[in-house]
């Protein structure tokens, strides 16, 4: 009988090796064939970071923390939005004595860019592409979607904003007013189409970081609320804007939940907890 004795040092073990095609969950350099307990050679990170799989727990720190500073910036953005859009209404009213109606429109369009600015980088930071699963992106993901989508809104409400300037500032002569309006409603239809766009797409896109927590609550919901919200906005919309501030309502809470979770990935290493 062969017995070993307790003190011999244990066989060795063969060289584990990454066996798949596998992206370094910081750089997304393709580990395959390297040593499981080696480092990237391009970034560093040791490999066996990048093995642990798919959730967000075990993605790179900085991309977790892009996705919580976009999504932050987009929930403080739709909030600051909301007050300023109200807000504005009522200034606007009671100021209609001491300013004219073109001054006010021009302070109250100058205000509003900035919960705009917020959303627009927010959903820029929160779409930021993942170093381990870019290689493995479709072309027409949801998240490259949402970025073109905001790319676009970016830019007709920077021409919008200007053109806005330019029509208070100066009067343009007459022949040129029906190209101004062309143009205004051109641009307007560019904005809205980029930004039916651009819910559909996020709603994909939480879809897909949804099941990377996971949370089966979010995916359930994100499956509703694709449909219902779009319905909830556009039927409810001529009751005093009770559509509209329902479906964004449940879009924040809905975003929110997302946000709790990267928060508690950061401190914890592990998602949020709901009862
Ligand atoms: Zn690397």
């Amino acid at each position: 009988v062969d017995i070993q004795p307790l003190d011999s040092p244990p066989p060795d073990k063969p060289l584990d090796v990454v066996a798949t095609d596998r992206a370094c969950i910081r750089c997304s350099y393709n580990l395959r064939g390297l040593p499981t307990s080696g480092v990237c050679p391009e970034c560093g990170t040791p490999v066996e970071l990048s093995l642990r799989g798919y959730y967000l727990a075990f993605a790179a720190p900085e991309y977790v923390d892009s996705l919580r500073r976009g999504v932050t910036l987009v929930l403080n953005g739709i909030l600051l939005y909301a007050v300023m859009f109200f807000g504005g209404f009522v200034l606007k009213v009671s100021l209609s004595s001491v300013l004219a109606l073109s001054v006010r429109s021009a302070i109250w369009e100058v205000a509003m860019l900035l919960p705009t600015a917020m959303m627009l980088v927010g959903y820029w930071q929160f779409t930021r592409p993942d170093p381990s699963t870019i290689d493995r992106e479709a072309p027409a993901a949801a998240r490259r979607i949402v970025r073109i989508a905001i790319a676009i809104q970016g830019v007709t409400v920077a021409v919008g904003v200007l053109a806005d300037l330019v029509r208070t500032g100066f009067s343009a002569p007459p022949t040129l007013l029906p190209a101004a309006t062309i143009m205004s409603w051109l641009l307007g239809l560019a904005s809205v189409g980029a930004w039916i766009t651009q819910f559909f797409a996020v709603v994909i896109y939480v879809t897909w970081l949804a099941r990377r927590i996971p949370d089966r609550g979010i995916v359930t919901r994100c499956g509703v609320y694709i449909w219902l919200l779009p319905t909830l906005f556009v039927i409810l919309l001529p009751a005093v804007f009770i559509g509209p501030i329902i479906a964004i309502g449940l879009y924040w809470a809905l975003l929110d939940r997302l946000r709790k979770h990267l928060r508690a990935i950061q401190l914890t290493g592990m998602p949020a907890r709901f009862a």
